[in-house]
């Protein structure tokens, strides 16, 4: 095996060291944790500012390098990295637009799915290919997903050798055009499954299908939801480039669910990038707004709104941004999660909230305030953006004025993946791009099961070939 210059060590302190090929193909820490780099590698300011011209997989090749030490050779990286961003519908991966004095769009949007999840996973799935190419094995990944996770994960996963691909997505709950990406993938090696349920109870069987470790073995089970600390790392890119390219601190607005993509930009800022402040856009489901406003990190029952991507009540990387604010107390960070496991909350030690506010504000949008974001947008500027877009760009609206520099939201997805609320806006209906044109009439294939950990283990295990 080759050497690595970085390992990897779990936010609960208690695994060993990983590699990068080990942090890229296993899912949580074995403790239970999350993957976090040893240390941040840094990045200087004439390289950052050398993103502003570089074409984006050259960045992203500079910035994965440097996680990826040499676990591949380089050629190889850079060659996975560029057919990634091939797959794009623009040669400009993550282009910025101004619809506003001081307001620009981060457009995220332009892979295969049409959401910003597909920048990484693009990236992701070639590299298991080619770890598990040179490694030897079998790896069967399990996603939950409110919906992009999934499609992104089908796109990126389906067809490759030597992996199967089970993505759960909470029945009726995502968009037609969500759903249909997941359902009408040919590829054998992906089974899509609408669980009874919510998402967070989709995503407590993937984490008790991890914690079950005979099982977890016996399949290769591996995770690509942004537990998977290379997605972070993929993310951390577009961060760069729109910094570089906007020659100034931006303050970054991101609509948030799961805490990956704001996170990503935390992983940004450890590695020398200069950030204002990095706001978090929630959606009715608040608890990331509630934990860095009033100090309590408390789960609470998920709702359905008009940006169901983010309908989520457990965010999981914040255990990531816990884990550095508390300057990497992992004593603290167990016990912590553990009464959050128990009690389903954990009250914020003033150390922890005052690290956290040095660089995050939140603020929440409700679904009418959505639509009035998505309809004014379109009005002044004739564009018309998606409703996780529309929650970022309310929540910029309350920073504009105190920014100081350029304020940059996040655009993650396209709007033709959430035509129903664009229409509802704005009257428009948004059309999918050509070449998704027919998606609708494809024929879907999935399964349907109840929110039962063991009925979906049984399914698993039944479809994937031994390792
Ligand atoms: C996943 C997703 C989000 C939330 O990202 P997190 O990394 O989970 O915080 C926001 N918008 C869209 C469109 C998404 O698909």
């Amino acid at each position: 095996m080759k050497n690595n210059h970085q390992y990897f060590v779990s936010t609960r302190g208690l695994a060993t060291k990983h590699s990068f090929l080990d942090a890229l193909l296993a899912g949580p820490a074995p403790d239970g944790g999350l993957m976090m780099p040893d240390a941040w590698p840094q990045v200087g300011m004439a390289e950052i500012a050398s993103f502003a011209l570089a074409p984006y997989p050259d960045a992203a090749h500079a910035i994965l390098k440097r996680f990826a030490g040499d676990a591949f050779a380089d050629a190889d990286l850079k060659a996975d990295v560029a057919a990634a961003y091939d797959s794009f519908e623009t040669t400009d991966i993550a282009p910025l637009t101004e619809i506003g004095q001081n307001l620009h769009l981060l457009e995220l949007f332009h892979g295969p799915t049409l959401a910003f999840k597909d920048i990484a996973m693009q990236v992701l799935g070639r590299m298991f290919a080619r770890a598990l190419a040179e490694r030897g094995g079998r790896a069967t990944v399990v996603a939950a997903t409110s919906g992009d996770t999934g499609s992104a994960a089908i796109a990126a996963f389906g067809g490759l050798a030597n992996i199967d691909v089970f993505v759960l997505h909470p029945k009726d709950r995502v968009s037609e055009v969500q759903r249909c990406q997941m359902t009408t993938s040919p590829f054998a090696n992906v089974h899509t499954i609408a669980l009874e349920g919510s998402f967070d109870e989709a995503q407590a069987i993937v984490k008790a299908l991890f914690a079950d470790s005979a099982f977890a073995g016996a399949v290769g089970l591996t995770a690509v939801n942004s537990i998977n600390f290379v997605r972070i790392a993929a993310q951390s890119v577009y961060y760069f480039t729109a910094a570089a390219q906007l020659g100034a601190a931006p303050t970054f607005v991101v609509p948030t669910g799961n805490f990956g993509d704001v996170f990503a930009g935390e992983a940004a800022m450890r590695m020398g990038l200069p950030v204002k402040r990095l706001v978090v856009a929630t959606n009715e489901n608040d608890i990331i707004a509630r934990a860095l406003n009033d100090g309590v990190y408390a789960t609470g029952a998920a709702r359905r709104t008009l940006s169901p991507s983010m309908d989520i009540q457990i965010a999981s990387n914040f255990e990531r941004a816990l884990f550095e604010a508390s300057d990497r107390d992992t004593d603290w960070l167990r016990d912590a999660m553990a009464a959050f496991v128990q009690e389903g909350r954990i009250e914020l030690p003033a150390n922890i909230r005052a690290a956290l506010a040095e660089r995050y504000s939140a603020y929440r949008t409700d679904d009418a305030e959505t639509l009035a974001t998505m309809g004014r947008v379109h009005t002044e500027t004739g564009r018309l953006i998606d409703p996780h877009t529309a929650v970022g760009v309310a929540a910029a609206r309350r920073v504009l004025d105190d920014a100081e520099g350029p304020v940059v939201v996040l655009s993650t997805a396209h709007p033709a993946k959430f035509p129903d609320a664009v229409r509802r806006a704005t009257g428009q209906i948004p059309p999918l791009p050509p070449r998704l044109k027919d998606l609708l009439d494809r024929p879907e294939k999935m399964a349907v099961l109840s929110a039962d950990k063991d009925l979906v283990r049984a399914f698993i295990t039944a479809r994937v070939a031994p390792p």
